[in-house]
């Protein structure tokens, strides 16, 4: 998606600061982090959103949460860690690319709406 930051970061031309990556997935820094430890991991393929999850694509998304682990451990998340992943307006997704939130490094916040 030639419009997309996400598939621009994944192709290199705009940097990131990674922590894994292989042939369907890229885990990197986010920019403006909420917690301690803030990383981002988003499909090579242009998925919009969890709406866009299919029957089809949906063998990304598990290979996702099987890697999201190893993340943690890597980054020394022993206490624990939240994923999240915002779909849409009202859950305030800005960037339209699927993406999952990995959140640690310190005691979170309880409140989820
Ligand atoms: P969301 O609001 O769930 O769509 O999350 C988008 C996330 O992307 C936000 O946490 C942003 O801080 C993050 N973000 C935006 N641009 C960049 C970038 N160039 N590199 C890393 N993270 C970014
Ligand atoms: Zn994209």
């Amino acid at each position: 998606m030639a419009d997309c930051l996400f598939c621009k970061i994944i192709a290199g031309d705009i940097p990131s600061t990674k922590v894994y990556e292989d042939e369907t997935i890229l885990a990197f820094r986010d920019i403006a982090p909420q917690a301690p430890t803030h990383i981002l991991v988003i499909p090579k393929a242009h998925i919009p959103s969890v709406d866009g999850i299919t029957a089809e694509n949906s063998a990304v998304v598990a290979h996702i949460f099987q890697v999201i682990p190893q993340i943690a451990a890597a980054e020394g998340l022993t206490g624990g860690y939240r994923v999240v992943s915002n779909c849409g307006a009202d859950a305030g997704q800005t960037v339209h690319h699927l993406h999952f939130h990995i959140l640690g490094g310190k005691q979170l916040a309880l409140e989820m709406a």
